[in-house]
């Protein structure tokens, strides 16, 4: 049978694949809706999976209700008013037995609302409640009238991703037609049964539908925690897909050629040499890897995570040296503008005497720079770095062999992509991923299964461990007068100023305000300002001049979490510690702790702290292991924040928690690595029922 009588036969036979509109009362209209939130087919409704449910089977009394929590209350009307304090306002006073007032506000209504709410009218509401100045208040909550006994409802009400023109009860309701079309639980099965069976889990069938439609007497604290049975097997069909379509696309790539770049030792040995140092067994280890994968004409994808400072820039200008033997390019690219001039500077130190090209693109250069880069590039220039601009439309590479990005957790899955993709003709390029974000084990089998992992687990010799203080802003005098101190002995220091919006333009306006206030406090010292609103060509002279000790204090925002490398910079304060996450601080502290003279990094916060924001700082206080750092830092702030903030989007799982469901994560490896090898076509098949509509477009 050809593949695509095949997928025809698969049709008839399986309703999930019959478009919503068989569906009775979905007309154009409302495909049309339903189409805007990925759903075409009847399986498409039965994988849109509750959020979150609201528990509309009791009424809370008013004295009752707890600020921050949603609750149902019923109640009569007291008084009604409209007002136009700083916009119009509909506000509905109501009570019920237990004598107490909630407060209904409304911004948005119609004016025959405040008549139909006159005071005697009996109503019940759901909403979120708040502590106003008087008293409990829901602003906007949902209502009906009450006309007679209407009993409450009888189980959890599931909650529902919706779109504009298409409400909660609505969707609820097409969801219930899609559910009778559900086949038997043996038919709905994708993962086979010998799989299936020794991991105990619910049925798919029973799973979605206690999901959509919780019975009464389901556990109503399970399924609000996510860790009802029904949800657990959802979680792990959820995360299987996830890893299946992953590994895909690693095989997908995988069937490609890349050219075969065999190390040339004379090379590697005239590098070796004029480098100041030995390298550590943890790097020569490492090279090795990709060296070995390299030589393969297979595309290799390896991912390097290594903590700050583990000296991955080494290990990535080894690799490149292959393509350079090989008459390949290597295109290096960083997230941000600063790491990848350090990057240049650190390559074209090395390669410039051996006689190696480096190319410089980024998103700034422009006019005749611009043209002779590209032209460079497109010429066969053996080593050309960057920014992502040099992943952008335009950039076209000669010969291709190789592409790294460092600090790859900010990159998305996306980019990987389009990386692969600038390879000419059949072939793609090597790819080496670099990370200083230690990924813990579980997380890392989850976000990076298209990747091998090579760790650099050891540090280069003679750096010694950052002490680490915590400090309240109020000693801000005492941290003030150590820098003055560790300044007098020759040392340098960084004051890391931190706001929490993303926005470079608060963020660096920040910075000149402390930048002035530390000029005053400190006139006898040189101090200079970085921060990310500077042009390039400032922003070089600053770390320029700091790197020359011709400044002895850089007052900087978080553009110098990565890359930066100055060892006689021994001291570091960090501003409003207790708002940034873990990871990022471990970052910044990297900076630290270069050189041979105790380093010390001080957290300054302002009080009181959070229990949350205590437990973190401890943690940083206790560790400056990056893989207990990120075991942490998951366990507190879970896997997106991790990842870096684009790719919570991508990772945004439906269902599944990788925190609270990691110890499903082994097992979905193992029925993975079966399903691939002996039921490639039920692994597509479940890829395409989870990922559904906006997969089939992305895939076509
Ligand atoms: P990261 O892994 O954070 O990117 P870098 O590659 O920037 O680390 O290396 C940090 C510093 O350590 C650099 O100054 C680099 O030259 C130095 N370095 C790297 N490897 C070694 C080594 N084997 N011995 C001594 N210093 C090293
Ligand atoms: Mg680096």
């Amino acid at each position: 049978m050809t593949a695509a009588s095949d997928t025809r036969t698969e049709a008839l036979h399986d309703p999930g694949l019959a478009p919503v509109s068989s569906l009775p009362g979905v007309g154009p209209a409302l495909a049309e809706t339903l189409r805007k939130l990925g759903i075409e087919r009847v399986q498409d409704l039965w994988f849109h999976l509750p959020l979150r449910y609201e528990d509309r089977t009791r009424i809370t009394p008013i004295r009752d209700l707890v600020g921050g929590e949603s609750a149902q209350v019923e109640g009569v009307v007291e008084a009604v008013e409209t007002g136009f304090r700083y916009r119009p306002q509909l506000r509905i006073a109501i009570t019920d037995a237990s004598r107490e007032t909630l407060v209904l506000r409304f911004f948005h209504f119609r004016g025959q609302q405040a008549l139909q709410l006159a005071p005697g009218t009996r109503l019940r509401c759901f909403g979120s409640v708040r502590r106003g100045q008087h008293g409990p208040e829901m602003v906007h909550p949902q209502y009906r009238i009450l006309r007679g006994e209407v009993p409450v409802e009888e189980s959890l009400t599931p909650v529902y991703p919706v779109t504009e023109g298409l409400g909660q009860a609505r969707l609820r309701g097409v969801i219930a037609k899609a559910l009778t079309r559900l086949p038997d639980a043996a038919t709905l099965e994708l993962i086979p049964a010998d799989l299936l069976a020794p991991l105990g889990l619910m049925s798919l069938r029973d799973a979605l539908l206690v999901v959509h439609r919780p019975a009464p007497d389901a556990d109503v604290a399970a399924l609000t925690a996510g860790t009802h049975p029904a949800q657990r097997r959802l979680a792990f069909e959820e995360l299987l897909t996830h890893h299946l379509s992953l590994k895909r696309l690693r095989a997908n790539v995988r069937r490609h050629r890349a050219p075969a770049l065999p190390d040339n030792a004379d090379l590697r040995r005239r590098f070796l040499d004029a480098l100041p140092f030995e390298l550590t067994a943890a790097q020569q280890r490492v090279a090795g890897e990709i060296a070995r994968d390299l030589a393969r004409p297979v595309p290799m994808l390896r991912l390097v995570q290594g903590d700050v400072g583990s000296g991955k820039t080494v290990v990535a200008a080894l690799a490149a040296l292959h393509a350079v033997a090989n008459g390949r390019q290597t295109a290096l690219m960083a997230p941000t503008e600063l790491l990848a001039e350090q990057h240049l500077r650190s390559f074209r130190q090395w390669f410039e005497p051996l006689g190696i090209d480096v190319v410089w693109l980024a998103g700034k250069v422009g006019g005749r720079a611009r043209a002779s880069a590209l032209e460079a590039i497109a010429g066969g220039a053996p080593v050309a770095i960057g920014t992502h601009a040099l992943m952008q439309e335009g950039v076209e590479f000669a010969r291709l062999g190789l592409a790294i990005v460092d600090e790859q957790h900010r990159f998305g899955v996306q980019q990987r992509i389009a990386l692969r993709e600038k390879a000419a003709g059949s072939e793609v390029p090597h790819q080496l991923v670099l990370t200083a974000t230690p990924i813990p084990r579980t997380l890392a089998m989850s976000a990076y299964a298209d990747l091998d992992v090579s760790a650099l687990d050891e540090l280069p010799p003679g750096r010694t461990p950052v002490q680490t203080v915590v400090v309240s802003e109020a000693r801000r005098d005492e941290v003030i007068a150590r820098i003055r101190a560790a300044c007098a002995e020759g040392r340098q220091a960084y004051w890391v100023c931190t706001i929490i919006e993303e926005s470079e333009q608060l963020e660096a306006q920040a910075a000149q305000a402390l930048y002035a206030r530390l000029c005053e406090a400190l006139p006898e010292l040189r101090v200079g300002l970085l921060h990310g609103r500077m042009k390039p060509s400032e922003k070089q002279a600053a770390m320029e001049a700091f790197k020359n000790h011709e400044i002895a204090l850089l007052v900087a925002t978080t553009v110098i979490e990565v890359g930066v490398d100055v060892p006689n910079a021994s001291l570091m304060v960090i501003e409003n510690a207790e708002r940034l996450g873990l990871a990022q601080l471990h970052q910044l502290r990297g900076r630290v702790g270069r050189g041979a003279v105790a380093s010390t990094c001080v957290l300054l916060y302002q009080p009181p702290l959070s229990a949350l924001a205590k437990q973190r700082l401890e943690t940083l206080r206790e560790t400056s292991d990056g893989f207990v750092i990120a075991e942490k830092d998951l366990q507190l702030r879970g896997p997106g924040e991790l990842l870096g903030t684009r790719q919570t989007g991508e990772m945004g799982f439906r269902i599944a928690d990788l925190v609270r469901d990691a110890g499903l994560l082994p097992a979905v490896q193992k029925v993975g690595a079966v399903m691939l090898r002996a039921h490639p076509r039920l692994a597509q098949r479940l890829t395409a029922r989870w990922i559904g509509a906006a997969a089939r477009y992305a895939e076509a």
